[in-house]
């Protein structure tokens, strides 16, 4: 045993990496992307911060100064508001407009319906009989 932590596994994610990887983080970059960057398998980072707790800190703290990074170089729109959740009045007009937009809202968009076949015959319901002036009332002395 030479006492070395991921038994003989090769240190791929050296110092030198980490801090790349750590630096990649802090600037805003996804996981993957940092990782390429620092020249490991995206993977390695994570597993790596499972045995060394100050690593991890480091990189949950790069990780949270990356997300305030990419949030302050995002502009103010739908995407802001729906994920990171600012309620500015420039997102909330945007998200506003984008939902009046969407498909759901609007019922001409949606496909002709296929014309009924000739051989079905159209079935005319009797109409319901006029409501007495008196029913309403009625109904509603009953009701309470
Ligand atoms: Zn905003």
């Amino acid at each position: 045993m030479s006492g070395r932590p991921g038994r003989g596994r090769p240190a791929v994610f050296d110092e030198g990496r980490r801090e790349k990887y750590l630096a990649a983080i802090t600037g805003g970059m996804k996981a993957h992307e940092a990782a390429v960057r620092a020249g490991v398998s995206r993977n390695i980072p994570a597993q790596y911060a499972k045995t060394d707790s100050a690593f991890a800190a480091a990189l949950a703290l790069a990780k949270k100064k990356g997300r305030a990074q990419r949030l302050d170089d995002m502009p103010h729109n739908v995407s802001r508001y729906v994920n990171y959740g600012c309620r500015c009045p420039t997102c909330r007009a945007d998200a506003t407009k984008k939902r009046a937009a969407s498909p759901d809202r609007k019922p001409k968009a949606r496909p002709a319906p296929a014309p009924t076949p000739a051989s079905h015959e159209v079935i005319h319901m009797p109409k319901p009989a006029p409501q007495t002036p008196t029913s309403l009332p009625l109904l509603l002395v009953r009701a309470s």
